[in-house]
């Protein structure tokens, strides 16, 4: 799904990324994890085909930089920091534009449906401005998941998720996992990160620091490790 050839990537003269090399098969559930500026969302947002690389090659699910990144695009979900929802416009309303926007089929059905799942079923013809903050958590975490993606790229997720909207996103991603999807989380919580990954890749100043097995039978080891280069 992912392969990542000696990717770079240069803010100015500083290296955010240096020589990154991953390849993710397709239904692996990656983590990945650093301190603060080691270079993850700079490496999600190049996974996200949101920014070039400075440097090195990137083909997402069989389409590299010759090809039709839309193409790539259409099977990602990405959740990042913002939740790209529209205030002056229904729950309902939301979701059928990103349906629409991804072309995906039987839209209506399948807005009701995404609203059932994430327990706003009987708020769907409300305005999201008078949404609470978990309401709008939940909301997003539908629209990620509206057009089936094949690839998950998620961003520190659960950061400020309300305790509904934290296990609701935990079960999905369950869910998700299950059904062979594939995902990279980038996340600063190293237990949920051993909980649900089946492999780390720990970033230390923009060069990869580990890259292997997730062992959850050898959690003292695991978080030894991260504390050497992430903590
Ligand atoms: P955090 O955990 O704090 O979100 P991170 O691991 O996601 O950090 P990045 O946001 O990828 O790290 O940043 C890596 C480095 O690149 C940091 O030094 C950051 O200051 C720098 N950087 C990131 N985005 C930009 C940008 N748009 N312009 C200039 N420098 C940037």
């Amino acid at each position: 799904m992912i392969q990542a050839q000696n990717l770079s990537k240069l803010y100015g003269d500083s290296p955010a990324l240096q020589n990154v090399s991953l390849d993710v098969a397709e239904g692996e559930f990656l983590a990945l994890l650093g301190r603060n500026g080691a270079g993850k969302t700079t490496l999600l947002k190049l996974l996200a085909l949101l920014t070039r690389p400075s440097f090195g090659s990137l083909s997402i699910a069989g389409v590299d930089q010759n090809g039709d990144w839309n193409t790539a695009r259409r099977r990602m979900g990405l959740l990042g920091h913002n939740t790209f929802l529209y205030d002056d416009l229904t729950a309902e309303e939301n979701l059928l534009f990103y349906a629409n926007l991804y072309g995906v089929p039987d839209a209506s059905h399948t807005c009701r449906e995404t609203l059932e799942t994430v327990g706003l079923a009987s708020f769907g013809k409300e305005l999201v401005r008078n949404f609470s903050r978990g309401m709008r958590q939940r909301l997003t975490i539908g629209r990620l998941f509206l057009h089936n993606p094949d690839l998950l790229l998620l961003d520190e997720p659960f950061t400020g998720l309300d305790d509904r909207a934290t296990a609701l996103l935990e079960d999905l991603l369950r869910a998700a996992h299950r059904q062979g999807k594939t995902i990279v989380l980038c996340t600063h919580q190293l237990e949920l990160a051993l909980k649900l990954a089946h492999r780390l890749l720990i970033l230390e100043r923009g060069k990869v620091a580990y890259l292997g097995p997730n062992q959850p039978d050898r959690m003292g080891q695991m978080r030894e490790l991260y504390l050497q280069f992430a903590g």
